[in-house]
């Protein structure tokens, strides 16, 4: 059996990151996305185990001394990490294996499995991107400038990452995603 490939998806938050993913694994049968730990507290409509891995400070510090997690981040002032085992069990099954993860969770990825795949989500302006903030209805004022400060951030080093694809059309983006997943996999599909 071919061993897979991994695919790091970034962006700010809002610019449509789950969305294009969960399209993604609809549209191209061996995509399988982990599920993320996190500290940070479930949002309405989420569940445990499916969205994330909802775990309390001392959890995340166990799994971090465990070495349990491939890689993790502080992000608006919580935990997120990607657990380690399940990557490598998916990689080994010859799936395309997909975090969706901040960019320092993304660099620190590159760093420990170089032949990773990184892929950044653009929103068309900042403009847009703080209107879908505030539509999604979720978020405090407080944690929309936050996350707005982090997009800053974040599209300061889109041009490391190996593509980047503007998340205007949904379509369009949707395409862009699944050919350049298809593509590499190509290579190493049996
Ligand atoms: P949210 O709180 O909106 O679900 O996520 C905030 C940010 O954390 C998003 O950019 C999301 O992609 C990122 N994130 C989610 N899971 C992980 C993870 O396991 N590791 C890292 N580094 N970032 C993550």
């Amino acid at each position: 059996m071919r061993r897979g490939n991994l695919f790091v998806v970034s962006g700010p938050s809002g610019a449509g990151k789950g969305t294009l993913v969960a399209r993604l694994v609809r549209e191209v049968p061996d995509a399988w996305v982990s599920v993320s730990v996190t500290t940070r507290a479930p949002r309405v409509g989420e569940v445990d185990g499916v969205h994330y891995r909802f775990a309390t400070d001392e959890e995340f510090d166990r799994l971090v001394e465990e070495d349990g997690l491939l890689e993790w981040a502080t992000y608006g002032g919580n935990r997120y990490g990607t657990p380690r085992a399940d990557v490598e069990e998916h990689i080994a099954r010859g799936d395309q294996v997909i975090l969706e993860i901040d960019v320092q969770g993304g660099f620190q990825v590159r760093e420990k499995m170089p032949s990773a795949h990184l892929v950044f989500v653009e929103p068309p302006s900042l403009e847009v991107l703080e209107k879908r903030l505030r539509g999604r209805g979720t978020e405090t004022e407080e944690a929309i400038a936050t996350r707005m400060e982090a997009a800053r951030v974040e599209l300061s080093r889109k041009m490391e990452y190996d593509v980047r694809l503007v998340n205007d059309d949904l379509e369009e983006a949707v395409r862009a995603l699944t050919g350049y997943v298809d593509e590499q996999a190509e290579e190493t599909r049996g």
